[in-house]
């Protein structure tokens, strides 16, 4: 859907901004894995990508993908929710992720019962921040178009909007209606 693209190019903005050659970033939510590929292609040779998705079908997906363009070396695939972030990611990448991104919903073409919930994504957006180096970014594209897609928009909006204290530059982009939303923020530079 154009709305949908035109948020992702927006993250994919943010994400490049403050993320470049030879950096470690997250992707998670890799469902087919079109932003894997992305933040493959900006981390370069040197970097790495750590994409979690709960779905065999959407790593698998996101294994093809990546192989077909040679750049599954750079990834690590996790078949895992992004609630256990912390746990998953080595424990030197703690603090030196320079970006993670949250795309929710379902799969497209897959089952559309397996959707983000507003109680692990706040966990995986919590675990997130804690995760990323200071002035390292995290971007959220969130769908209220169907079922239990709002409640986890306002829960996720709510979280953004509450704190001050661990994120800076907050970006809501909210066009209305059904359409998608994109939430972003920082890890603030110097933290309190
Ligand atoms: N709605 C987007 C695509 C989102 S894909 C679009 O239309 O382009 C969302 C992915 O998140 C799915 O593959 C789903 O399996 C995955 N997912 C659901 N819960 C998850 C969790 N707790 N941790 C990681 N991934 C999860």
């Amino acid at each position: 859907m154009a709305d949908g693209r035109r948020l992702t190019d927006l993250a994919h903005q943010q994400v490049a901004a403050v993320a470049g050659t030879g950096d470690e970033v997250v992707d998670a939510t890799a469902g087919n894995g079109q932003d894997t590929l992305e933040l493959a292609r900006l981390v370069g040779e040197t970097g790495r990508v750590h994409a979690f998705d709960i779905q065999q079908a959407a790593i698998d997906q996101t294994r093809r993908r990546l192989t077909r363009y040679g750049l599954m070396e750079r990834v690590t695939l996790q078949l895992c929710g992004h609630e256990h972030l912390l746990e998953r990611l080595p424990p030197e990448s703690r603090g030196n992720i320079a970006a993670v991104m949250f795309n929710l919903g379902y799969l497209p073409g897959g089952d559309k019962k397996r959707i983000t919930r507003a109680a692990t994504t706040l966990r995986g957006m919590e675990q997130a921040i804690q995760c990323l180096r200071p002035g390292g970014v995290l971007t959220v594209i969130a769908y209220p178009g169907h079922p239990g897609g709002s409640e986890e928009l306002d829960a996720v909006k709510h979280w953004f909007q509450h704190q001050p204290r661990v994120l800076d530059a907050v970006r809501i982009v909210e066009p209305g209606g059904n359409a998608p939303v994109f939430l972003s923020a920082r890890r603030p530079s110097s933290q309190p």
